[in-house]
């Protein structure tokens, strides 16, 4: 109905100007005709000559130019990306076709032999119909607003992916392409080579059962070997192994390795292990980052709003604390705060964010999102911001898991009180984003400035676990030492300042690539 009363006023406001326009000299109508618009009113950011951040403001107005934009401009690093959560199902096609691999229509899993159930991966590649229901399944393509909780969807797909017989070499080959792809300096994936041999001697003197007030005596038959040069030297074997995999992965796709960001890994533990798995896994996990500089931190992952994951929070959070304290003091980088009203009591929201601080460790914590529910929440901002604990931001995990969006992220809250963040991917494959995708989401969701995103990128690398000093003095962006050090840290620093220098000149240049 107001649709067709504006369609009439806009006839009624056309005929009258005609009968204005019909008295008139032609001349004059030929004057005052309105100009066609042309594409010079409209420049692209990359015509005219304007600083970076008016480029910038200009490519804001639309999301494919923000996206040639942001694509290009150096981003620093991703921190929080699940390496299995960042394996995209197409790829994974690839992989289950080489492994001969059939689909479990039913099931909806590869399996290696056929069934009553089942189609060969071919078959799957080429019937669209089954192409969309293998895509739905094994990523949020399959999760639509307000049809379905994104959150069940979301940790579903982990359970189906796996069987596709992607190996652990082509899933870091191909993250490292991507982000390549994309001017990333540097990552931190949390990611594991496999199954090898030296594991076996964990699992051999594992306890029974690890009791919570006796630390002690669960971490006794591994106090040797933790410390076993054979034992470090074979962790270290298999990062080898894997890296030297996935290198001939980039040199079979006709990519040059030299090409790939350096990457460092974080290990995982699951919070919905049992508190012995729990435990034995810390011991490995902790154990990698003493063996292995590539191996900088551990972090523990699952949905926080698991009812394990709240009931023992305490208990791993004790076994966190006394295994750090055992094996060197490990960088701690832990998943914090990932809970809502919708998937979680209150309870767990009053104190998660503070205990993982200051009883796991975290110099980092992910998702941060129940900050909102902690007691004195003033004072923890103020330590977050004066330890420099960054939190990993995950927008659009944030959106399809949590439901959580716009300033129901506490993205506001924490620059208000200064705690330094950075933007990651989480989980790109499954989510089927990139941090591209995440910088766009958080320019166009909080309007940020260009200097602001790029203090932003800037904090990925200050914050991130590569050694020694900083290129910067006390975290003071404006403040660069006029000799760098001579750190990794440092390095990876002025490669991003290099970068961006790169970059604007090719902004000014015109913006063309090659
Ligand atoms: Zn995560």
């Amino acid at each position: 109905m107001i649709r067709l009363a504006l369609v009439i006023g806009a006839l009624a406001t056309l005929s009258g100007c005609a009968t204005v326009e019909a008295s008139r000299p032609l001349e004059d109508q030929r004057a005052e005709a309105p100009r066609a618009s042309t594409a010079s009113d409209h420049p692209p950011f990359w015509i005219g000559n304007l600083t970076p951040p008016e480029r910038f403001e200009r490519a804001k107005r639309s999301r494919p130019e923000l996206i040639a934009f942001l694509r290009r401009m150096p981003k620093g690093a991703d921190l929080h990306n699940h390496i299995s959560g960042a394996t995209f199902a197409d790829f994974m096609l690839e992989s289950a076709l080489a492994a001969d691999k059939h689909y479990d229509l039913s099931r909806d899993v590869f399996v290696d032999d056929p069934g009553d159930n089942s189609v060969s991966t071919q078959t799957l590649i080429d019937t669209p119909a089954y192409l969309n229901q293998y895509r739905d399944i094994v990523s949020m393509r399959g999760w639509h607003r307000d049809s379905a909780n994104g959150h069940d969807h979301f940790f579903r797909t982990f359970s189906h992916f796996g069987t596709a017989g992607r190996t652990s070499g082509e899933m870091l080959a191909e993250v490292l392409v991507r982000n390549a792809a994309q001017n990333i300096q540097y990552l931190e994936l949390m990611a594991w080579p496999g199954n090898f041999p030296v594991l076996q001697r964990f699992l051999d003197v594992s306890p029974v059962r690890v009791d919570v007030n006796d630390l002690d005596a669960a971490f006794e038959p591994f106090r040797a070997l933790v410390n076993d040069p054979e034992v470090l030297a074979g962790f270290r074997t298999a990062v080898d192994t894997w890296e030297a995999t996935a290198r001939a992965h980039m040199v079979a796709s006709n990519f040059d390795p030299a090409d790939a960001p350096p990457v460092r890994y974080v290990g995982s533990i699951m919070r919905t292990f049992d508190l012995t798995r729990f435990f034995v896994r810390a011991v490995v996990m902790m154990s990698m980052v003493k063996a292995d500089d590539r191996y900088v931190a551990v972090n523990i992952l699952a949905p926080e709003d698991a009812a394990r994951a709240r009931m023992e929070f305490d208990d791993q959070m004790r076994v966190l604390d006394f295994l750090w304290r055992e094996l060197d003091q490990p960088n701690m980088t832990l998943h914090g705060g990932e809970l809502t009203m919708r998937e979680s009591p209150l309870e767990p929201m009053l104190d998660r964010i503070r205990k993982t601080i200051d009883v796991g460790h975290a110099s980092r914590i992910g998702h941060g999102i129940s900050i909102g529910w902690e007691r004195d929440v003033v004072s923890l901002l103020d330590q977050m911001r004066a330890d420099g604990v960054l939190v990993e931001i995950n927008l659009t995990s944030n959106d399809g898991i949590l439901g959580i969006v716009g300033d129901d992220h506490p993205f506001l809250m924490y620059r208000s009180a200064g705690v330094p963040m950075c933007f990651c991917t989480d989980d790109e494959g499954v989510n089927r984003s990139n941090l591209t995708l995440e910088y766009l989401r958080a320019v166009r969701t909080y309007d940020l400035g260009y200097d602001e995103v790029k203090n932003l990128t800037r904090n990925c690398l200050e914050y991130s676990y590569l050694d020694g000093e900083s290129l910067f003095m006390e975290r003071d962006y404006t403040r660069r030492r006029s000799t760098p050090p001579d750190s990794s840290k440092a390095r990876v620093q002025l490669a991003l300042e290099d970068a961006f220098d790169a970059f604007e000149a090719s902004l000014a240049r015109g913006f063309r690539e090659g």
